[in-house]
């Protein structure tokens, strides 16, 4: 199987509030993964990433001053978002298309670092975990501040070029470079703000999906839960 299809397998249930945390820089595979993984296991699935991109959305329609951090944060706050794996919707309007955009895209870095939003986004994504019981849970701080107590914490790795590459593919993107550079940038933000910076959790497997299938990567992590 190719990226960035993922595969429905055998289900196992869990029982209990279970957190599998996904972690790691764009491109790494961690929405695939973790899709595939939540379906594999039969877990409800969030992806962290589209929340902070729909708090860039929101700030970026409502004209906020992205230099104003009260602001962003009530922005954040005030914000009413429903999230699910094939659609995102803020304040009522549909910004599925709109938070993969460019523009959401170079806009999230600098509201992910600031510590208001961070604390509504946490807060919002415990509650939402509290609520199913469980999950699947992407982002770039799940093993390290949402969830440090995760059943299992995963970070994911890639190769930069791989990353280039997957992100290129998703996006439709034919510039790798441009997409490579914009990957170092928010690597550079995601790994160096010190707002809850990527980092690799403590007690976290890392994996490295650069040379490895869906379906291996899948695999390993099932068997690191048996
Ligand atoms: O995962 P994705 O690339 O869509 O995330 C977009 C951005 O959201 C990241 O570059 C990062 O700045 C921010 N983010 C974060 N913490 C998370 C998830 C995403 O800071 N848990």
């Amino acid at each position: 199987m190719t990226w960035p299809h993922y595969v429905v397998g055998e289900t196992e249930r869990m029982s209990g509030l279970e957190v599998i945390a996904i972690d790691g820089p764009a491109g790494s595979g961690k929405t695939t993964i973790a899709r595939a993984l939540a379906d594999r296991l039969e877990l409800a699935y969030l992806d962290t990433g589209a929340m902070y991109r729909a708090v860039a959305f929101a700030a970026l329609r409502a004209g906020t001053d992205l230099g104003d951090e009260v602001a962003v944060a009530r922005t954040a706050r005030d914000m009413g978002l429903h999230l699910d794996r094939t659609s995102c919707v803020v304040d009522g309007v549909d910004a599925t298309l709109a938070i993969r955009g460019p523009e959401v895209t170079s806009a999230v870095s600098v509201v992910a670092a600031m510590v208001d939003v961070r604390v509504e986004l946490v807060e919002r994504q415990r509650n939402w975990v509290g609520e199913r019981g469980g999950g699947v849970v992407e982002g770039r701080d799940i093993g390290s501040v949402v969830f440090p107590e995760a059943r299992l914490k995963v970070y994911l790795t890639a190769s930069p070029e791989v990353r280039a590459r997957r992100r290129a593919g998703e996006t439709g993107d034919v510039d790798v470079a441009a997409v490579a550079a914009d990957i170092r940038r928010r690597d550079a933000a995601d790994s160096g703000r010190e707002a809850s910076p990527l980092v690799e959790a403590d007690g976290s497997v890392t994996l490295d999906t650069s040379e490895l299938t869906v379906d291996e990567v899948v695999e390993a992590i099932v068997a690191l839960l048996r």
